[in-house]
């Protein structure tokens, strides 16, 4: 079981990371959210479209769905046009109101499945458990449970609902917008997160703004310290197996 991060960036373009998007890997593909870029980098990975059949999204901000319906349209124009979505509230609602704007692709079926929090379900041979994030929109955490145990924060700021649902995970896939010394809410910083976080084997940074530029991995250290956890940044296109492999 591995994770490729497909992108690791945020709302505002940087050079190198493609917006908020997560590939996981066992006996099956499951996506985690749907960024602007996201879709290049399937095909930077030699993946086609075709083998991504379910999308899981976290929440619904832009930065997280943008390439949603290109992935729908991508699978249509090879074939296979349909494709699942599971998201929070809202997910219907969007995806319908995208579709609508694109008569042409009303032939594609997308089914929604909406979650709420404390939710357990199978997907893609997943057995996935949902979580309250805090963020500034309705937005859930999954842990992930394949032959390892991924857990996905989202965008969030650190909290014990989060921290929780990732006790006992192999890798922790946390969201760290911003350098300490910004007042943020709605998101984490790297001594917020290393305070909180406990009984995890490994945390992943991502989700990076622009100023964060050049202090990732002072980032993970400090994570590292407080929490006595092996952190590291993420980059678009690292892959991480786990401990199955
Ligand atoms: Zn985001
Ligand atoms: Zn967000």
């Amino acid at each position: 079981m591995y994770v490729t991060l497909l992108g690791t960036g945020s709302g505002i373009p940087q050079p190198d990371r493609a917006q908020s998007s997560l590939l996981i890997r066992d006996e099956d593909l499951l996506l985690i959210d749907c960024g602007a870029g996201a879709l290049f980098r399937l095909g930077e990975l030699g993946l086609s479209p075709l083998e991504i059949e379910t999308v899981l999204l976290t929440h619904l901000h832009l930065d997280h769905v943008a390439d949603l319906l290109p992935l729908a349209k991508a699978r249509y124009l090879l074939g296979r046009p349909w494709l699942s979505v599971f998201g929070p509230a809202g997910t219907e609602q969007l995806v319908r109101s995208l579709q609508s704007l694109y008569p042409y692709l009303h032939s594609i079926r997308l089914e929604v499945t909406e979650i709420e929090a404390g939710c357990r379900f199978e997907l893609c041979g997943f057995s996935v458990q949902s979580a309250s994030a805090v963020h500034s929109v309705p937005a859930l955490c999954y842990r992930i449970e394949g032959s390892s145990i991924i857990t996905c924060s989202g965008d969030t700021e650190p909290n014990a609902d989060v921290s929780e649902l990732a006790a006992g995970s192999d890798l922790l896939v946390h969201e760290c917008s911003f350098p300490d010394g910004f007042d943020v809410t709605n998101h984490t910083t790297p001594s917020a997160l290393g305070q909180l976080v406990r009984d995890v084997c490994e945390i992943l940074l991502t989700h990076f703004y622009p100023q964060c530029r050049g202090l990732e991995d002072e980032m993970a250290r400090t994570v590292e310290q407080l929490s006595g956890i092996r952190t590291r940044a993420g980059r678009d296109l690292m892959r991480i197996p786990l401990r199955s492999e």
